[in-house]
């Protein structure tokens, strides 16, 4: 069994998009500028942004960090976003999800210009992801693919199957296995599919994005398979001092020995998003200045 490790992987993403976007900066004196909207208090989203912020001044970008009120109404946001879109120096725009529930997540991300749009939630870019046109692609999923294509997992005429239907992992993970450059066969499987032991029983590639701990175990997993786990949940833990300890939804001690490859949680899935969304804005910054030539 192989552990893929998504830190490793992280590790060479960042060093690309470090070296890439010294090479840009010579060559044209832009700074690659992301802004990231945090709407409220909530903690687990703080500490998001502020390791948002710190990777951008790990890869020299520029960030900004625009901090709104829990009491922030939906036309006061969306007025942010306008203005951002209109600031020719921001080339990455990233509104922290979850928002309030008074505000529409996809109100929010239709207003954000579809160039800038580095967490690829726009329509515009999901519609391109379908279409299997380039565009900027959410950072979870394409995390996973940069991960497979590090470890040279073959995807091509294989059963992949997906756990999970929203719109930032489940839906944009099956479009791009089932995409030309994958070529996978997808079963997406969501909360009320019925027999799913049968279906993921079946899976050469079985990706897990459903939030519940430790779901997936040894008799809902093919011998052979290359697992993906992408939960990050909290389950209470009294041996340590805070009181819980991070799981992913799949059983990694049970599972782990009949995989050909597996992801650990922590160190699997996680690093990958954020090393994306640092690849995305340099995309988005080159893009904005008519460089096509990024990865
Ligand atoms: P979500 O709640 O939006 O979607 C969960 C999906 O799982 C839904 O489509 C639902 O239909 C499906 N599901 C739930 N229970 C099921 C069941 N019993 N059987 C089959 N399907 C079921 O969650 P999300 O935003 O897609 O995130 C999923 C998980 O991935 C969460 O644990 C989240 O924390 C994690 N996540 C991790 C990263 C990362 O960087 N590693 C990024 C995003 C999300």
């Amino acid at each position: 069994m192989r552990e893929l490790k998504g830190t490793e992987v992280a590790r060479s993403v960042f060093e690309d998009v470090r070296r890439r976007c010294r090479e840009f900066v010579d060559k044209t004196a832009v700074s690659v500028h992301l802004a990231v909207v945090l709407v409220g208090s909530d903690g687990a989203s703080q500490s998001y942004v502020a390791s948002k912020g710190k990777a951008c001044d790990e890869m020299g970008f520029v960030h900004t960090d625009i901090r709104l009120p829990d009491s922030t109404s939906e036309a006061e946001l969306i007025s942010v976003v306008e203005k951002l879109n209109s600031d020719s120096s921001v080339h990455g725009i990233l509104v922290q999800i979850p928002l309030p529930k008074h505000i529409s997540e996809h109100r929010i991300a239709e207003t954000i210009a579809p160039d800038k749009d580095v967490d690829g939630l726009n329509p515009v870019n999901l519609g391109k992801l379908l279409l299997g046109q380039s565009c900027l692609v959410p950072c979870t999923p394409a995390g996973i693919l940069e991960i497979l294509s590090y470890y040279h997992i073959e995807t091509k005429g294989t059963h992949a199957v997906v756990i999970g239907r929203s719109a930032i992992v489940g839906k944009p993970m099956a479009s791009l296995l089932m995409n030309k450059r994958c070529d996978a066969t997808v079963t997406v499987c969501h909360s009320k599919t019925k027999n799913l032991a049968q279906m993921t029983a079946s899976a050469d590639i079985l990706v897990v994005a459903m939030g519940k701990p430790l779901c997936v175990t040894r008799d809902m997993v093919k011998p052979g398979a290359v697992v993906i786990d992408v939960g990050i949940n909290r389950i209470p833990d009294s041996t340590k001092k805070r009181g819980y300890r991070i799981v992913g939804d799949v059983d990694y001690s049970a599972v782990a020995d009949m995989c050909s490859a597996i992801t650990p949680v922590p160190g699997g899935v996680g690093p990958m998003t954020i090393a994306m969304l640092m690849k995305n804005t340099l995309q988005a910054c080159m893009t904005q200045y008519g460089e096509h030539n990024c990865r």
